[in-house]
């Protein structure tokens, strides 16, 4: 396909996305053009032809018109246009990069939370491609799990058909947000080429004996029907999805082993932390999550009494053992007033079964509040500290312990009972105070300094009080140690730890998930489903969605049920369980870097090359499960020949997390009911109504939801200001990982900015081409030379540009430089015109590319990318003014085309197809260099012909083989083929060059302000020699000559006082 500037122009016509609105400018540009064209061809440069003649170049900025023409050219150009092959120059590091953001689930609408993951993970990796990495940013979907099976029960329909309608709205959404994904690695986890080997990853834990199933007391969701993991429980014991109080059941279920990696999961969050690498509150979580806590595990001997009671008459249980507890404490050991036991042990359940007001207390715990101190005292039982067992005092040796029911205590922790130390634990003090009011409280340890103030309770270490006997005044650590050594000799106790951390509960009831590959048969008991049987397909079930029946459709699937044993090959019956959908995401990111092998969950070959993921964007809200799980799998895989992994297994190098977003919140200031769209009037954004009344509304931001009325439609935004400056907003809103208050009124901002980078354009090209032959000559022959000088010496292309002259001027350097590196140069004149104010804009333009490369490489602070960008674009603003179409010069122009395209392409990743318009639009007056004429065969020849990289090939042509009509330029590619713009080293370079320096001076007499003035300093003056410059230099100024005479002369001052190198200089002058 051949594409030219020229076919490329008419198009854009067009589009929407030029609308002429100056008539009178573009006469004059006709003017200008034909000028240019009958010079160049005494120059022996190619024509312009008058392409660009037409009103389009003064064009008002439609930006949702530039989102559709270049998504249409990403999709369609030729490979060059889509950065393939692409001849990246300044690389430094060719190497992957892995990016990937959590994927989404198809709900079917992308809410603005979505929107602002995927923009920041988009931004960074088309930052990392234009730095030439070989960046990988998948995509894909999150496609198991009740949402759609809930739909599929209210609208009777299959979850695959819900589902898959959903995946292509939002697959929409997503390329409207001009993102650039591999939608050639895309999968939904609901696809049965996917969970074909989610079932092979269940099956290889399995073979490991890590995939078990177990008769377990779980958490039931009766809204859902379903089983949750605890970790799917929140702390009001209510499911996080359906909302419902869950219930315990004991059921039979499939769990992974999560804890035989606990040791790993919890030491390797240490390799995480270096460098900042994951987020510090994600890591402390995981580290609670795991909740690893050593101690000593004690013995209470417990027994019952044979107490009388007048209904049942003597009681006796025979315990038959000890009661464990677990302590951190046990140098508390003494102070044990009670044990507290969890409503679920086996003593509790035991003893309630002839205790009737114990099982009314346990039926009535499901009611009681979270933080209930509630507790019930088990009749005729009593514990013994182990530590009276062999006491010499009788009081002590008969002292009997309370066993108290207390909900508190949680029955997977420890072994579900503790020990309760009123004076040094503040839940057991609440507790104690809330059940035996009127009883003492124990203190058997006090600070370390002797009479500081002692509170009860003291939960802090120190020394142990009197009423701990010999060991009184033993310090906590020390005391721990000798009681923990007398309870092991004597078999009581010994040093122990404890995990919060419980195995993965994956079982579900329900459909929509990977079906279990397990076939239970009678003799055989539960058989693996043999690998070439996979994947082990739902079955059609749509009867179930017409009728809207709940429950595990699976359960009475009896055809699908009813299967032969893979072992003895006598029936059997398939596992009517589904996996948890955290099973699917826990492993989905491995499957991007071969998503279509159908043999394995992915090459080992590839897992090396790819693996780990580089950078992982999501919500906090993952900051447990999901990224636990993930660790968890990554590092079982690890363990396998599928992936020899460098860092312990470990999924993702780098996680960011980004903030949620919080919507404008309307409502009645005196109802404080939330007020819908249509009931406020926000036509001046500045001062919303409402409606009804008239009044002022209340305002806030809060987080989007259906009941508060603030939720916004990213689609509607992106049409109404195109995907680019929406883009923009999101990010200049709130750094990545604050909440985001989204003001919609606000994106005016960022529109206007990006409607003045396009009028600066436009005005730098219009003058350029107004100047006619001599520049459009530069322009053709030194562009090319300065690509070469870039890689030879940076700085030096620097210092040309701008029009630095070391010696008589730049050209003569130039060509000297050329000379040495074996060049036959040209001569390249550069006026010194404006020198300062050029370096001044150069160098701001390193700094920016030094502060914006940091900012989206090291700390994606990208609201201060997009701020840096924005003070770049203000002093290239004030830059132009320097030059008009009857006054230029060409370093000046130089200077502000390259700090343009430098801009330009900082802002590629957050605003793409803006700036490939605008690229375009730089290089409207490029052409490759003639070839074929006197540069042929000679060193410059091959300067040229490397500089064809710039063009699409297909529009490059031999000058001489080129009818009159068909002379048009060529068209330079895309800017994302090229890389992302590197600091040149100018800035040291201009400093040690450099023999003055500018300073405004402040001149004060007697202490008060004259006037202040901008100087040329000399750089190596100070003290006397400064000051005798000053006093020689500031009279004959400007402003000195006005303000420095008669009274106020200089020479008249009794002392000249000079501080901060020149700033302020103050005349002392004695009243006359
Ligand atoms: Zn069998």
């Amino acid at each position: 396909m051949l594409l030219s500037i020229g076919r490329w122009s008419s198009r854009v016509l067009t589009t929407k996305a030029w609308r002429p609105v100056c008539v009178a400018r573009a006469v004059l540009y006709r003017h200008i053009s034909r000028h240019s064209f009958q010079n160049n061809q005494d120059l022996d440069v190619p024509p312009q032809t008058a392409q660009h003649t037409s009103a389009q170049d003064v064009g008002i900025l439609d930006l949702p018109a530039l989102d559709s023409k270049w998504q249409r050219e990403w999709q369609t150009g030729s490979p060059s246009w889509q950065g393939e092959g692409m001849p990246m120059k300044y690389h430094s590091t060719p190497d992957k990069m892995y990016i990937l953001p959590m994927f989404p689930y198809p709900s079917g609408d992308l809410h603005l939370g979505h929107l602002r993951v995927y923009t920041i993970s988009d931004v960074l990796s088309r930052f990392r491609r234009l730095q030439g990495y070989q960046v990988v940013h998948p995509i894909g979907w999150d496609a198991f799990g009740l949402p759609a099976e809930n739909a599929a029960i209210e609208r009777g329909i299959n979850p695959a058909v819900w589902t898959k309608q959903n995946i292509q709205k939002m697959k929409k959404q997503l390329e409207a947000m001009n993102g650039a994904w591999d939608w050639d690695r895309e999968f939904a986890t609901c696809d049965p080429a996917f969970y074909k080997h989610t079932q092979r990853l269940f099956l290889l834990l399995h073979e490991k004996g890590l995939a078990y199933q177990s008769e377990a007391m779980v958490n039931y969701d009766p809204v859902d029907k379903t089983v949750l993991a605890n970790e799917q429980v929140d702390a009001n014991g209510c499911s996080w999805r359906s909302g419902a109080k869950v219930e315990k059941k004991l059921l039979k279920q499939w769990f992974f082993k999560i804890s035989e990696f606990r040791e790993e999961l919890l030491k390797d969050l240490e390799l995480l932390s270096e460098g900042g690498a994951w987020p510090d509150n994600v890591l402390t979580m995981q580290k609670h999550w795991i909740g690893k806590s050593t101690g000593a595990r004690i013995k209470f001997e417990i027994s019952s009494w044979g107490d009388y009671d007048i209904n049942i008459g003597h009681r006796y249980y025979d315990f038959n053992h000890d009661l464990e507890v677990f302590t951190t404490r046990p140098d508390t050991l003494h102070g044990v007033q009670y044990i507290a036991l969890a409503p679920n042990h086996p003593i509790v359940l035991e003893v309630a079964k002839d205790q009737p007001e114990l099982q009314f207390f346990l039926k009535s715990i499901p009611n009681l509040p979270t933080d209930s101190k509630a507790g019930h005292e088990i009749k005729f039982s009593w514990a013994r500290n182990p530590l009276h067992r062999e006491a010499s005092c009788e009081k002590a040796k008969n002292e009997r312990l309370p066993i108290f029911v207390a909900p508190y205590v949680l029955g997977d922790y420890g072994e579900g009972a503790v020990m309760g130390v009123p004076g040094h634990d503040i839940r057991d003090y609440d507790f104690w105070k809330h059940n035996r009011p009127a009883d003492p409280i124990k203190t058997v340890v006090e600070p370390l300094k002797s009479g500081a103030p002692v509170t009860v309770p003291f939960i802090h270490k120190g020394k142990l009080t009197s009423a701990c006997g010999d060991i009184a005044g033993m310090e906590s650590d020390k005391a721990s140690t000798v009681l923990l050594d007398y309870l092991q000799t004597v078999n009581l106790g010994a040093q122990a730890e404890t995990w919060r951390l419980r195995d993965w509960l994956i079982s579900r009831q329900r459909y929509w998930g990977t079906p279990i590959p397990i076939i239970h048969c009678a003799s055989c008991g539960p058989v693996a489903v043999p690998g070439d049987q996979l994947p082990v397909e739902l079955p059609d079930v749509n009867q179930h969605w017409a009728e809207g029946r709940s429950g595990n459709p699976l359960e009475s699937a009896h055809d699908w049920i009813k299967t032969k044993c893979p072992k003895c090959h006598s029936p059997a019956k398939r596992d009517t369980d589904t996996m948890d959908t955290f099973v699917d995401s826990s492993w989905y990111f491995m499957r991007f870097i071969d998503a279509r092998n159908d043999e394995e969950l992915f090459s080992p070959k590839l897992a090396e090359e790819m693996l780990p993921v580089d950078l992982y964007v999501g919500g906090i809200e993952h900051a447990i499960l999901h990224l636990l799980y993930a660790r968890f799998i990554s590092k079982f895989v690890a363990r396998s020949k599928l992936w020899r992994s460098k860092n312990n297994g470990e999924p993702f190098k780098r996680v960011l997390t980004q903030g949620m977003v919080h919507g404008q919140t309307y409502s009645d200031p005196v109802t404080g009911r939330f007020l819908k769209p249509g009931e406020v009037d926000v036509s001046v954004p500045s001062r919303p109504v409402m409606i009804s009344n008239g009044a002022t509304p209340q305002i806030s931001f809060e987080k989007m939801s259906k009941s508060k009325c603030n939720g916004v439609d990213p689609g509607a935004c992106i049409a109404k200001y195109g995907a680019d400056a929406t883009r923009a907003h999101i990010l200049f809103q709130a750094p990545v990982g604050d909440v985001l208050e989204w003001d919609e009124s606000k994106i005016s901002g960022v529109t206007r900015w990006l409607r003045k980078i396009y009028k600066l354009i436009q005005h730098r090209q219009d003058v350029f081409e107004a100047t006619g032959d001599s520049l459009y000559y530069q322009h053709s022959n030194f562009q090319p030379v300065l690509h070469q000088l870039a890689q030879w010496d940076r700085s030096l292309r620097a210092k040309i540009v701008t029009g630095y002259s070391p010696v008589d001027n730049t050209g003569q350097w130039l060509t000297m430089a050329l000379t040495e590196k074996g060049v036959s140069g040209q001569s390249f004149v550069t006026s010194p015109l404006n020198q300062r104010q050029n370096q001044r804009l150069w160098q701001q333009v390193q700094k920016t590319i030094i502060s914006v490369t940091q900012s989206y490489g090291e700390t994606a602070s990208l609201n201060t990318v997009v701020s840096d960008l924005m003070s770049m674009t203000k002093a290239i603003m004030e830059h132009s003014s320097l030059y008009t179409p009857d006054s230029v010069d060409r370093s000046t122009l130089r200077v502000s085309w390259e700090a343009l395209k430098v801009l330009v392409q900082m802002m590629a990743p957050i605003t793409p197809a803006f700036s490939e318009e605008c690229w375009m639009l730089l290089h409207r007056n490029f052409k490759p260099p003639n070839q074929n004429r006197q540069w042929k065969s000679d060193d410059m020849g091959k300067i040229y012909s490397e500089y064809n990289y710039m063009f699409d090939p297909t529009t490059i042509h031999n000058i001489e083989d080129q009818t009159a009509e068909e002379k048009k330029p060529a068209r330079v590619k895309s800017i994302f083929t090229f890389s992302f713009p590197t600091y040149d080293g100018s800035l040291e370079a201009f400093a040690k060059g450099a023999t003055t320096t500018s300073k405004t001076c402040a001149v004060q007499v007697n202490g008060k302000l004259r006037f202040a003035i901008d100087l040329e300093f000399p750089v190596d003056l100070e003290g006397e020699e400064l000051k005798e410059w000053l006093v020689k230099t500031l009279p004959d100024t400007e402003l000195g000559t006005e303000k420095l005479t008669g009274r106020w002369g200089i020479e008249n001052a009794s002392k000249i006082i000079v501080v901060g190198g020149g700033r302020t200089v103050n005349l002392v002058i004695p009243a006359s």
